[in-house]
Parts: structure tokens; C-alpha cells; sequence
């Protein structure tokens, strides 16, 4: 008999980022709504095709959308926030003025989706009035059935999860929110069923997590009203990420399957399947191809795995699929022909992953041959030369507590205030500055060769040059070189590391229409030869006063790559520590004495779980301080970190042991330093006092309250002035005023301090 596939989301934004062309060139009012119209419905249809033609069984369908399906579900059911209702847009225009703002109103917040590098809007339940727009996934499931006859599964997010990443309630008033939207969810789910749909996936991510805690009436009632009000429908709870909170709960719902992570459960589901049992009659969706990452599966383990599942819950009862989305993984690696033929043969992105489940199914039917071809090419990737790398190896097992550890901070601080003899309030910048279209376009040239390494590298001097004089006349105390050689901060240094590559074409989206290519960590990774010196050592020398070393930290590098998975993540982040110790060496031995190791993603890694939090973070200060320790105690060590939650990480940042911390924190300026209120901070720190993010300069009041805010908190000697990171989205004019502006305020403090 044969097994059943199913996908549960597919990447939207086409081989080419077509996607992300089309909604911009929208924005840019290049096209009409029409046009727009038309490029998605074509993506749209082309991405169901892909996974029709593989063999999919389930297609998931309306998983695609114009923005972020968050989104997409706020809308759907009014949940549009009046400052946005009062300007009468147009349907399409009034989303997108949700998700980036406009003249009149501001974005509703984002935020990062579970622990991935995907950030959806955050629906905002206040003043408004619940209904139903649209019936959208019945919109996606109809165009499926037109253009390719194909009797998709429509998605929808389902209200647990909805209600409960979003803001603007109070804890009481959840269960009314929950019984607002009932009503809407059944019409839509109604309609569906009597439309013809075979399938309806309620995605319940949040089931993961322990924030159903206290609500799980609401909960039950909800698919309780569903199954009396929609009785013949087939639901399928959908989570994906982590094991189930409380298996039990879940499996007791009135619904017709359940699909489980059998990836990164760490064994707990299936573990609870055999303790609890599973409920008789009802479908497992049982995802065992991991939609995180961009590996190619042991399918004979795979298929082990979905024999022990068949046994537990019935033959008949079991449909394999990816762990997740595959939103979260680039669309193929056939647009990477450039890479080693042997590192190619062992990934597999999203199209590649459909693939891998029709070849489980025939193996599941008994024929093996289909397999042998897979399975050795993960046999010949294995094998790649330099995947161990014994030095880096062995160097790790040198590293002891002696070698974490500097001189106390009062100490480094005393000796630092000497050296720099810096004046207090010093002002400094996070790295970058303006990648202005000239610096975008000559670095394409010489990617396509149309300009030599000399050429390049002497424009970069010369933009370096300009900056350094800039900084200079600004009268800015502490300069940095400007990352003009950077595209991007991480892929900067996995072009560069051993053990890691980067791909042409392996985008996947962050947020909005904006993608990132992480790069990947396929083997040991090690310092091949100083990654930073050679420009920062220049910058250095045009000038007498300080340039800050810029580099990205381990935990960072690792978070934003796709890692490897047959060493623990912290094995890989404490090779990347030690390569990056080795670069921060070879820039205090070149002269360079201040560094600044960026960490912005450390909160994004934080797991799920709470119980996994704590190794989480104690890898992260251990990687963080292999990376940074490694220096004089006179090396003043500075870490920058971008705006999230602080308030439970303070410890931690304290215990990274850097000299200087810079946070960005404009825009939520408040909440940071009171984090810091309760917590005598004995370190340095400097708090971003403009919102780099809007063009507009803000004016002098504005900036010195900020200040004026921070020192009601911190210590004036141990404080910096710096604004938020993101000055190479600027353009110069808006830098150098700012930045003046930035210069003067300091100036007039200090003379009251
Ligand atoms: N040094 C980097 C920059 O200024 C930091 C980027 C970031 O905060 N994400 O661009
Ligand atoms: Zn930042």
C-alpha cells in the first residue's frame, strides 16, 4: 500500500525573487494593482504546479501571500486598526500601509515568527470590530481548482495562535476575542467544506509553547463549536517547531488529524504517542523531512521512523511531509551550479525536499533502487575533504576557563580610561555607513568582472578616505571604517571562513519583500587567512584618532547561516568563536585596539522551550567569550546588540564580559533602560539616541531628552552616545546631519555634567 504526501507551505518568492520584484515594483507605483495581481496569480499557480508535479498528494494552498499570512489573517478578519480604517485605502493599499506605515500612521509592530529568521505582523485587537472580508483561503483553493484541477488544502492560522501573538488585549478579554472570531471562522471554514474541500489545515504553532496555558478552555470550546457547526469538515491541527506542549490536550480536540514535528521534537512526540496512545480513526500528518534545513534526508531513517509511526497510530492512518513550511528553506539548488559538485550533492532546498518525500513513498513501497542514487550522494558528501578539520579540533579541546577570562572590569576599565583617554560622553557610530548606489553598483562590476580587484579595492580605499574625513570634521570621538566592503554582515564572513560557503541564489524572505542567503555551514569552520585587517588597519592609518575593528560575532554568524546537522549547533558556534579570536589576534597585533564583535541575533536563537533556554545561553556567553578573550587587557572589547526583549537577558549580556555595549533602542527607548534600572550594569554601554530608521533628522531637544532619559539610569561615566545601527540604509546628507546634530547635543551635555 502506498503512503500518502502531503506539503504544508511552500517559499513565495519564486526562483528568481520574482515575488519580491513584482510587490516592489507595486510600491515604487510602476505597476498597477492589476499587474501585481497577475505576477503573484502566476507565482502563485507556478509554486502549486511545482509541488502538483512532484507527486504531492496534500497540497497546501493560500499559504501564499502578498506579504506575511499574519497578515494576511488580520485582514481577512478586519482586524485593521482605525489609524489605518480613517484613511479609506483602497483593500490592497490599506495592507500594505498595515505592514510599512505611511505619512499618516505607523507600521504595526513585527516581530520574529518562533525561533525563525521570519518576522510577521503583529495583529492589534484594539477598537476593533471582528468580520469577515473575505474568505480568502477559499479565493487560493478556487484559483488551485481552476488553473490546475487540483483540490488543495486551504490553511488557515488558527485562532490560538492568532490571538495569541498579537497585542492590544488584556489577559480577561481573550475569551471574548476567541468568541468573536468563532463565527467568522466557521463561515469560512463552512464555505470551504461546501466548496469541496477534502482537507482544511488549522496551523496552531503556538501549540508548542506554553502561552495556551490558561486559555485552553477557550481553546476547546472554539473546535468544539467548529465540529458541531461544520460537522462533516476534515480539520487537521497543524504545528511545527518543537514537540507539543501537552500532547493530551491537543489529541483530545474534535478534529480529524494532527500534524506533528517529528524533526525537532527531540523524540517527544513520538515518545507521547507511545505513552498516551493516539487517538483510533484519526490521520497522523507526520513531518519527518526537516523543513529547516537545507540538507538532503537519510531516507532510509527516514523510513524507519515512518514505520515505527505506522505501528503506533495504524498503516493507514500515517501522511508524511515536511517537519514545517518550507517557507524557511530556498526554493532549489539547481540555481547552484557553481558550487563543488560533492557539497551540492548533499543539500536538498525546497523543491528538492518534494522530491525527497515521493522517493520515502516508493521506499515505503518496497522499492529501493529509486533511493540508492540519494543515498549515496549523502554517502559522497560525507566525505568532503575538509568537512574535519582536526586542527580546529584540537585547538577547542585546549581552550580552558583560564582562557575565557580577563582581568576584572574595574581593572580593564582603569586601564582603558588611560589609554584612549577619551573625553566622557564619547560618541561613536555601530559600523556601517552609507552603501550609497555608487558603492552597490561598483561592487556588481567586479563581481561580473567588469572591474579588477586593484579597481575595487582603490574605490573602496578612497570611500573609506572620504568617510574617515567626515568623521573627522563631524568631530566624532571614537571613527570606524564604514564596512564598504561588506554586502552584508554575515555573508561578508562566510564568503571567507573555512568550512562555510555561500549560494548564488539561496534566498528565502525575512520580512516583507526583503530576503536573506545565509550562507552554510557545511563543515569544521576555521580561519583561513585574516578576514578584516587590511581595511581597518587603513582606515587606522589616515588618522590619529581611534577606528573601532568591526566584526561579527559566533552566535550571530551561526543564527543567520543554515547550520550543519551532524554536530551540535554549539560545536559549530565555538569553531566560529575560535576563528574569530584568532581574527580579533591578528587585529590587535596589526594596531588596532578597540573591536567591536557584533552579536545582534543572540535573542533570536533563544529556543522555544523554556527548559532548553538556559543551555542556549550559557553556549552563547562561552562562544562569545572564546571569540573576545583572547586580547590585552588594555584591547577594549565592544559588542553591539539590536532592539528585542531585554528586560530576562541582562545577566547575560553582563556575562559576555565585553567592555562597551551598544543597544539599539530608539524607538522603544523606555522599555530598555528600565530593563537596565534594576541591574547595577557595571559595564559600558551606549544607548541609541536617534531612530535611524526614519529619514527625518530629529531635532536637538529631542536627542538630548533621550540622553537626558539614559543618565537618569546609567552612570554618565560609563556611558556612550551612538545612534541606532542601519546607518548604511541612509543616504549622506541624513548621516552627516544626524550625526552633527548627534555631536553637538554631546558637546552641550557634557559642559552640564
Ligand atoms: N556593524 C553593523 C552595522 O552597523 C551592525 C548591524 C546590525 O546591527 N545588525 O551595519
Ligand atoms: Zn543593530
Amino acid at each position: 500500500m502506498t503512503v500518502n504526501t502531503a506539503t504544508i507551505g511552500y517559499p513565495r518568492i519564486g526562483r528568481n525573487r520574482e515575488w519580491k520584484k513584482a510587490i516592489e515594483a507595486y510600491w515604487k507605483q510602476e505597476t498597477t494593482e492589476a499587474e501585481l495581481h497577475n505576477q503573484l496569480h502566476e507565482l502563485y499557480v507556478n509554486q502549486l504546479r511545482i509541488q502538483k508535479d512532484k507527486g504531492i498528494d496534500f497540497v497546501s494552498v493560500g499559504d501564499f501571500s502578498y506579504y506575511d499570512h499574519m497578515l494576511d489573517t488580520a485582514v481577512m478578519f478586519n482586524i485593521i486598526p482605525a489609524r489605518f480604517k480613517k484613511q479609506n485605502l483602497s483593500a490592497l493599499d490599506t495592507y500594505y500601509a498595515m505592514a510599512r506605515g505611511n505619512k499618516e500612521a505607523e507600521a504595526c509592530e513585527m516581530t520574529k515568527w518562533f525561533n525563525t529568521n521570519y518576522h510577521y505582523i503583529v495583529p492589534e485587537f484594539t477598537d476593533v470590530t471582528p468580520a469577515l472580508n473575505e474568505n480568502r483561503p477559499l479565493a487560493y483553493w478556487q484559483k488551485a481548482k481552476d488553473e490546475l484541477a487540483l483540490n488543495g488544502k486551504p490553511l488557515l492560522i488558527g485562532p490560538a495562535t492568532f490571538i495569541l501573538l498579537g497585542k492590544g488585549f488584556k489577559q480577561e478579554e481573550v475569551s471574548s476575542l476567541f468568541a468573536q472570531l468563532t463565527p467568522l471562522y466557521i463561515q469560512v471554514i463552512k464555505e470551504l467544506h461546501e466548496a469541496g474541500a477534502e482537507w482544511i489545515q488549522i496551523d496552531e504553532p503556538i501549540f508548542v509553547t506554553n502561552k495556551t496555558e490558561g486559555y485552553w478552555k477557550d481553546v476547546e470550546a472554539f473546535y468544539q463549536r467548529i465540529s458541531e457547526e461544520v460537522p462533516g469538515a476534515n480539520l487537521i491541527i497543524q504545528t511545527y517547531f518543537e514537540a507539543l506542549d501537552n500532547y493530551q490536550s491537543v489529541v483530545n480536540l474534535p478534529v480529524n488529524a494532527f500534524g506533528l514535528d517529528f524533526v525537532h521534537d527531540e523524540r517527544k512526540n513520538s515518545e507521547a504517542i507511545k505513552a498516551h496512545g493516539f487517538p483510533k480513526g484519526k490521520k497522523l500528518f507526520a513531518g519527518v523531512i526537516d523543513g529547516r534545513n537545507v540538507w538532503k534526508s537519510n531516507l532510509i531513517e527516514k523510513a524507519a521512523l515512518v514505520s515505527e509511526l505506522q505501528k503506533l497510530v495504524g498503516k493507514e492512518e500515517v501522511i508524511v511531509q515536511p517537519s514545517s513550511t518550507l517557507l524557511h528553506v530556498p526554493v532549489t539548488v539547481e540555481t547552484e551550479q557553481e558550487l563543488p559538485a560533492d557539497i551540492r550533492a548533499g543539500l536538498s532546498f525546497a523543491e528538492e525536499k518534494l522530491t525527497e518525500l515521493e522517493l520515502l513513498k516508493d521506499l515505503l513501497k518496497g522499492d529501493s533502487e529509486a533511493v540508492k542514487a540519494h543515498q549515496q550522494e549523502i554517502e559522497a558528501f560525507s566525505k568532503v575533504a575538509n568537512r574535519v578539520h582536526a586542527k580546529t579540533r584540537a585547538e577547542l579541546e585546549q581552550i580552558d576557563d583560564q582562557a575565557l577570562s580577563r582581568a576584572s572590569v574595574a581593572e580593564r576599565q582603569r586601564l582603558q580610561k588611560e589609554k584612549f583617554d577619551l573625553p566622557l560622553l564619547p560618541t561613536t557610530t555601530i559600523g556601517s555607513l552609507p552603501q550609497t548606489a555608487e558603492v552597490r553598483s561598483k561592487r556588481l562590476k567586479w563581481k561580473q568582472g567588469q572591474l579588477t580587484n586593484e579597481q575595487y579595492e582603490a574605490f573602496i580605499k578612497e570611500e573609506t578616505k572620504r568617510w574617515i574625513e567626515i568623521q573627522e570634521e563631524i568631530g566624532i570621538d571614537v571613527l570606524v571604517h564604514g564596512e564598504f566592503e561588506r554586502t552584508d554582515m554575515v555573508e561578508f564572513f562566510g564568503e571567507r571562513l573555512g568550512g562555510m560557503l555561500t549560494t548564488k541564489n539561496g534566498w528565502v524572505q525575512s520580512y516583507g519583500s526583503r530576503c536573506v542567503r545565509p550562507p552554510v555551514v557545511y563543515g569544521d569552520v576555521y580561519l583561513v587567512e585574516p578576514m578584516t585587517v587590511k581595511e581597518i588597519v587603513y582606515a587606522q592609518s589616515l588618522t590619529e584618532k581611534v577606528v573601532k575593528g568591526m566584526l561579527t560575532g559566533p552566535i550571530t554568524i551561526l543564527n543567520w547561516s543554515f547550520p550543519r546537522t551532524d554536530i551540535s549547533k554549539y560545536e559549530s558556534m565555538n569553531q566560529i568563536a575560535l576563528a574569530i579570536r584568532k581574527e580579533v589576534k591578528a587585529l590587535e597585533e596589526a594596531g588596532v585596539h578597540m573591536i567591536q564583535v557584533d552579536e545582534p541575533a543572540l535573542r533570536e536563537g533563544l529556543p522555544i522551550r523554556a527548559e532548553k533556554q538556559a543551555a542556549y545561553l550559557n553556549a552563547t556567553v562561552e562562544a562569545f567569550r572564546l571569540a573576545t578573550t583572547g586580547v590585552e587587557d588594555t584591547t577594549q572589547i565592544h559588542t553591539h546588540m539590536c532592539y528585542s526583549k531585554f528586560d530576562d537577558m541582562i545577566d547575560t549580556i553582563s556575562a559576555l564580559d565585553a567592555d562597551v555595549i551598544s543597544i539599539e533602542a530608539s524607538r522603544s527607548h523606555g522599555n530598555i533602560i528600565s530593563s537596565f534600572e534594576q541591574y547595577s550594569y557595571d559595564k559600558e554601554i551606549g544607548l541609541g539616541i536617534y531612530d535611524i530608521h526614519s529619514p527625518r533628522i530629529p531635532s536637538f531637544e529631542e536627542m538630548t531628552n533621550n540622553l537626558d532619559r539614559a543618565l537618569r539610569v546609567l552612570n554618565p561615566a560609563q556611558f556612550w552616545v551612538n545612534p541606532d545601527c542601519g546607518l548604511k540604509t541612509r543616504n549622506e546628507k541624513q548621516v552627516i546631519d544626524a550625526l552633527t546634530q548627534m555631536v553637538n547635543v554631546t558637546k552641550k551635555y557634557r559642559e552640564k555634567l
